[in-house]
């Protein structure tokens, strides 16, 4: 039987406001985590975005400070939620609103990159909920703005990214100044040494619910890999994105990860050259800039955005279709996190990467750290003469591609399959069908080497991407 919101002890307001936002069934980390909490439980959560956690904390809390009914204290809170973005924080501000709109709560968020003395004002008289992010809370903390002496309930979300911001001094500051007796609930999507010696600091026998292993890819993303030049990276970008060369998917909006603020201002100039409009997002932007390229790629309006990790954790945006791993991130679970901006809550997604010769040690870390699988694409027939800008921009006709058989890279976890030169599938994610849609090239199981681009890109690729240089 399945489990639903009625019976997991939620009280009448969360419920109407649940049935506002149209949810009837918990996801499985809500189902698991919401009686816990609800005992009064310190919580640890193993979980990553698109799992439903905000709800899994927010409604359970929302309705604890019910129960206790206490006063709002004074330039204090009685639940403190911290975020490591400015992003997500804005996000859990917002569903905090909504599902505490029928218990009357007063919620306000801070973050940094706004104005300090706006935050001071806002928190005079106190609030029911604070979400923040460490460093604007220490900032109005250090000026006796604030104090946690009221919190009831901490929340820490995707505590891992904020250690990989730097906020593990503020993470053990706040630790000191929140009272002993409050509850504490704990959320990462990854486990690292340094989060368990967190969890010991702030959590007091935690019940702990994982939803997925720690560090293992988003389930329902489809992930595929193209090996490609640092060179021909854009070239290749352009192709699919103008779809002159076929990959999984219809596309709807397009998160393309890069992993420097200057390579993703660099490739939203780049794109804009081939009149491809794009957005970046990244920590050099100001908020007003943020603010409208997420609007934009919300709305559909710029539908690329290019995002740092920094910038884009956090970041919850439906509809989100593909993931582009431009640059692969030199940290494995960082692929977990950018891949989770797709197929979130229910939704289907697909995510590529693109992998040189120079980040072989990255791909081979994701594969041996996290759960990923790939499934190989062809680059575009004749490719490196596109690139050159000597050969033909369309990818050359169905039947005149040759293929390689690949052969299984062994224990990378990397699984091999052509992209087909078919057209893009229609109404169908599954990369599987889409890959093997175009078979054509495959025909009598012929593996001979063609001077093309196409031919021989298939045959090193399938070997672990060492790819002949031979031709022009
Ligand atoms: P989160 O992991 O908290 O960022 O949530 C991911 C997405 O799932 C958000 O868009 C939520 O609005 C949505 N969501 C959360 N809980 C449910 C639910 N029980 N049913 C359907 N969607 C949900």
């Amino acid at each position: 039987m399945t489990i639903q919101f009625k019976d997991l002890g939620l009280s009448q307001p969360v419920m109407q406001a649940l049935d506002m936002q149209g949810y009837t069934e918990p996801t499985p980390i809500q189902a698991q985590a919401i009686p816990a909490v609800l005992e009064g439980r310190d919580l640890l959560g193993i979980a990553q975005t698109g799992t439903g956690k905000t709800a899994a904390f927010m409604l359970p809390s929302i309705d604890n400070l019910r129960k206790s009914d206490n006063q709002i204290p004074f330039k204090s809170c009685r639940m403190l939620v911290l975020a490591p973005t400015r992003e997500l924080a804005g996000q859990i501000a917002q569903s905090a609103k909504d599902y505490g709109a029928m218990a009357g709560l007063k919620v306000h968020s801070i973050v940094g990159g706004t104005s300090v003395n706006k935050d001071r004002n806002k928190l005079h008289r106190g609030c029911d909920i604070l979400v923040a992010t460490p460093g604007r809370l220490l900032d109005l903390i250090d000026q006796k703005a604030f104090n946690l002496s009221g919190v009831e309930i901490l929340i820490l979300d995707e505590a891992d990214q904020m250690l990989d911001l730097g906020f593990i001094h503020a993470l053990r500051k706040i630790s000191q100044l929140v009272p002993d007796t409050r509850q504490t609930l704990f959320f990462s999507a990854t486990m690292p040494k340094q989060i368990k010696e967190l969890v010991s600091k702030y959590c007091n026998n935690p019940v702990t619910v994982s939803v997925t292993p720690a560090a293992s890819t988003a389930e329902r993303v489809e992930q595929y890999l193209f090996m490609v030049q640092q060179d021909e990276k854009p070239a290749l970008l352009e192709m699919i994105l103008m779809e002159r060369h076929a990959t999984p998917g219809d596309f709807e909006r397009v998160l393309i990860f890069t992993r420097t603020k200057h390579g993703a201002d660099r490739l939203v100039k780049k794109l804009a050259q081939s009149n491809i409009p794009a957005n970046a997002i990244h920590g050099n932007k100001s908020q007003p800039q943020r603010v409208r390229a997420l609007d934009e790629f919300k709305r559909a309006k710029t539908p690329i955005l290019i995002a740092t990790d920094v910038a884009a954790r956090g970041i919850d945006i439906p509809g989100v279709s593909h993931v582009i791993n431009y640059e692969l991130p030199n940290v494995p679970e960082q692929y977990v996190h950018r891949i989770g901006r797709t197929a979130r809550a229910g939704a289907d997604g697909v995510a590529i990467a693109f992998c040189a010769e120079d980040e072989r040690q990255y791909l081979k870390d994701i594969c041996r750290n996290t759960d990923a699988e790939f499934t190989r694409l062809d680059l575009p027939e004749n490719f490196r003469a596109v690139v050159e800008g000597v050969g033909p921009t369309k990818p050359a006709p169905k039947q005149q591609r040759q293929r390689v058989k690949p052969k299984p890279r062994g224990g990378s976890g990397e699984r091999s399959r052509h992209s087909g030169g078919g057209g893009r599938p229609q109404g169908n994610r599954g990369g599987g069908q889409g890959g093997q849609g175009g078979q054509s090239g495959k025909s009598g199981g012929q593996q001979r080497r063609r001077g093309g681009r196409g031919g021989n890109g298939g045959g090193g690729g399938g070997g672990g991407g060492g790819r002949g240089r031979s031709q022009g």
